[in-house]
């Protein structure tokens, strides 16, 4: 069971000379555009990465995480645990010139300074992984099939999800 911290920042060209691995844990607390997306999130993203120089001479960096998040379900709106795995080729590029030369395996991460936001870099891959839409198993869903499609309880009901079924049945009722 992993327990190190990542660092998040470090230094890309001097990992890959040193053809480095890191492994460890980001809290994910501490990925604030995904909160702002699906709400937030506790618990931790596990991630490993491998720092190299390819036969090309291109610093790269060859990347796994995974992680356990909570998406709201389309249906009823409440979040619900999805496990998460990404695995990522990237390519360290020092300006845009680089990174069109990449090939389309590598993704181009943009290194200033020689500092790379190892924070930022995981949280883009971790929100790029998320499926687009969850959906509660039928059994385990707050709205059930029955509910969207003969509007039953939707006397008085606060759910506007089941408005839209509610103008079909009145509909249905004139003709
Ligand atoms: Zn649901």
């Amino acid at each position: 069971m992993l327990t190190t911290r990542l660092p998040l920042q470090v230094e890309p060209y001097r990992l890959a000379a040193q053809d480095e691995r890191l492994e460890g844990l980001v809290a994910l607390e501490a990925f604030e555009r995904l909160a702002l997306d699906v709400g937030a999130q506790q618990g931790d993203c596990q991630a490993r990465l491998d720092f190299g120089i390819d036969a090309q001479g291109r610093r790269v960096i060859e990347g796994w995480l995974e992680a356990e998040v909570l998406l709201p379900c389309r249906r009823c709106l409440e979040a619900m645990p999805v496990r998460v795995e990404s695995h990522f080729l990237l390519g360290v590029v020092s300006d845009d010139a680089v990174a069109a030369a990449l090939p389309s395996t590598h993704e181009p991460v943009l290194v200033e300074n020689e500092q790379l936001n190892l924070l930022s870099v995981l949280e883009d891959e971790l929100i790029l992984s998320l499926p687009q839409v969850i959906y509660h198993d039928e059994a385990q869903c707050n709205v059930s099939r029955d509910q969207l499609t003969s509007g039953a309880d939707s006397e008085g009901s606060e759910n506007p999800a089941a408005n839209p079924f509610e103008v079909l049945r009145t509909l249905k009722g004139k003709s």
